[in-house]
């Protein structure tokens, strides 16, 4: 694999290199200490293809839920589900990560976190969002244009454009490749 990620380096990472959907799943996370059952299967899943062991992955979803619950609610609700995304519970099948189409065609309810923000988003709050994440207002009204007429990957593309300072030759197809193409720039 090309990188291993550890609990330390999520933060950092998430406002570096991660799309705006995995970078929006970790700070709903920061905030709240909680991500419902598909946040958490979603954002599992990229971290651990991102390079999370299961090890670290029990170690990080414990640290942000403990705020919340004692550790013996957390090993009873949760635990599972982390251990589950690793393929060591039930059927033990090693899931891949959800790519763009998944997640854009994905059923995305009021209060969820998890779907693709150029899809799932109100355009005010995707606004507001991007101007946090320190987008100019001329690329936010480009992407904002490619919004309106649903090309969603092709407005994270200029997301990743904005936020590396250059042109990607790639077109994003997947919440990992979109952050592997930024740790290969960045590194
Ligand atoms: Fe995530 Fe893909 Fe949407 Fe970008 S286009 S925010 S990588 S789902």
């Amino acid at each position: 694999d090309m990188c291993r990620i550890t609990p330390d380096m999520i933060d950092n990472l998430a406002n570096k290199s991660f799309p705006p959907c995995m970078r929006h799943l970790n700070d709903t996370l920061r905030t709240t200490h909680h991500l419902k059952y598909n946040g958490r299967l979603v954002y599992g899943l990229f971290l651990k293809a991102a390079g999370l062991n299961l090890e670290d992955a029990l170690f990080f979803w414990r640290s942000h839920f403990l705020q919340n619950m004692d550790v013996d609610t957390f090993d009873k609700r949760y635990s599972y589900g982390i251990r589950y995304n690793y393929g060591k519970e039930g059927k033990k099948t090693d899931f891949s990560p959800y790519g763009c189409l998944k997640i854009i065609m994905s059923n995305v309810a009021p209060g969820d976190s998890h779907g693709c923000p150029f899809k799932h988003t109100d355009a005010i709050i995707l606004r507001q969002r991007l101007a946090a994440y320190k987008v100019s207002n001329q690329t936010i009204e480009e992407i904002m244009e490619l919004v309106n007429k649903r090309h969603y990957q092709i407005a994270c593309q200029r997301y990743w454009e904005a936020i590396h300072g250059v042109p990607i030759d790639a077109g994003i197809n997947h919440p990992n490749q979109f952050f592997e193409e930024s740790h290969k720039f960045l590194n």
